[in-house]
């Protein structure tokens, strides 16, 4: 990883609740103007995490630095990064210039100088037309937005946000996606938001760090993630998987249920390994009667459900590789034509190319 362009970097940060480690050496390198998600299931630390990088929480061991400087010994208050709750905490009697000028004031700059900095957010958040109203006549996406902007104005090295989206209905959630991946571009800074979302850190980050039990699973690009899963956990958690559990029998084989697949790894061979074989649901093609040989894997199953999902439908079909019937994703624009049914018999493709090898 390059370490000249890193923000903030976590060495080995640990920290225990009792007997309990909630936090488990995690080492990570943020970088200048990242968007880095920080993602895992409930209770796997990611607002721990979080904690420690605003100075609410003391780490159990490890450091964190910030442009190269420990910043363990300073107190949250003096720290130049900025946590953003996910209860917005906006002053109900305040309007929204003085929700977000507020920070500012407590720092005792210039009025000039306020008021141009508010001007400037309230312009990037699109809130002018607002800027008079108090926090209750407005709606949740506003709201979001002005503790958005509450934070930016105070310009840290680094906003940190706390499942900023949780309290938004879907559309309004995915809406603002968007918009904070632009306020994060337009304003430069460095954000760090944790989510147990994946959708969410899919579409927003730049890097985003799995995390399982306090310990960092795989850390990489969402592309990565998704394409390159290093583990059964996170090719269960990042997106729909299919996967096959077999044993390693040669370099480029893992024979599954008596059948052997073929699939690309650079794991090295150990024969007789126990792995798990991935396949993403748009990979998997319904092969016709008879041709289709560029797919080197092939297997027939029975369709056992079609669930329709707007732009695709997904069609489950058991087969003999695994007990899970298997996910074969099909844009519904294709399937009206395609006359599937339930008990229907079909053969299913994939190249090799797309059968990543997991290990762990
Ligand atoms: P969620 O998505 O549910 O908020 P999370 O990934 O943010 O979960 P954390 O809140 O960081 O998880 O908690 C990690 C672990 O540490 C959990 O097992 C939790 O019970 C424990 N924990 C967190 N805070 C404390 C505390 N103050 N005292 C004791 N245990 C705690």
């Amino acid at each position: 990883m390059n370490n000249s362009s890193a923000v903030l970097i976590l060495d080995k940060v640990s920290k225990s609740y009792g007997n309990g480690l909630a936090v488990d050496e995690v080492s990570l390198n943020i970088r200048e103007n990242e968007f880095f998600a920080l993602l895992g299931p409930s209770g796997c630390g990611k607002t721990t995490l979080l904690r420690m990088l605003a100075g609410f929480e003391t780490p159990s061991a490890g450091c964190i630095y910030l442009d190269g400087k420990d910043i363990s010994p300073l107190p949250a208050n003096k720290r130049p990064l900025n946590l953003m709750f996910q209860s917005y905490a906006l002053f109900p009697n305040m309007t929204v210039r003085k929700n977000i000028a507020y920070g500012l004031e407590m720092e005792r700059l210039p009025e000039s100088e306020i008021r141009r900095r508010v001007d400037e957010v309230l312009s990037t958040a699109q809130l002018g037309e607002l800027a008079e109203r108090k926090p209750d006549q407005l709606s949740g996406g506003q709201r979001q937005r002005v503790a958005l902007a509450r934070a930016l104005v105070k310009r840290p090295r680094v906003l940190l946000l706390d499942e900023p989206l949780g309290a938004l209905d879907k559309k309004l959630r995915e809406k603002m996606q968007l918009e904070l991946k632009r306020l994060q571009l337009e304003s430069g800074i460095t954000f760090i938001i944790v989510t147990h979302d994946q959708e969410e850190a899919l579409v927003m980050s730049d890097r985003m760090a799995v995390l399982d039990g306090g310990k960092v699973c795989q850390c990489g690009s969402p592309t990565e993630l998704y394409e390159n899963p290093n583990s059964r956990f996170v090719a269960n958690f990042i997106g729909v998987s299919n996967l096959f559990e077999g044993v390693r029998s040669g370099e480029r084989t893992v024979r599954v249920n008596g059948q052997e697949l073929t699939v690309e790894t650079d794991a090295p061979l150990i024969p007789g390994q126990k792995v798990a074989v991935v396949v993403r649901p748009e990979r998997l093609q319904v092969l016709a009667e008879e041709g289709d040989d560029y797919c080197a894997n092939r297997v027939t199953g029975n369709i056992v459900e079609i669930a329709y999902h707007g732009l695709d439908t997904n069609v489950h079909v058991q087969t003999a590789l695994s007990d899970k019937a298997l996910i074969v994703r099909v844009p519904s624009s294709q399937f009206e034509f395609a006359h599937f049914a339930i008990g229907m018999s079909v053969r299913l493709g994939w190249q090799a190319r797309h059968a990543r090898v997991l290990t762990r």
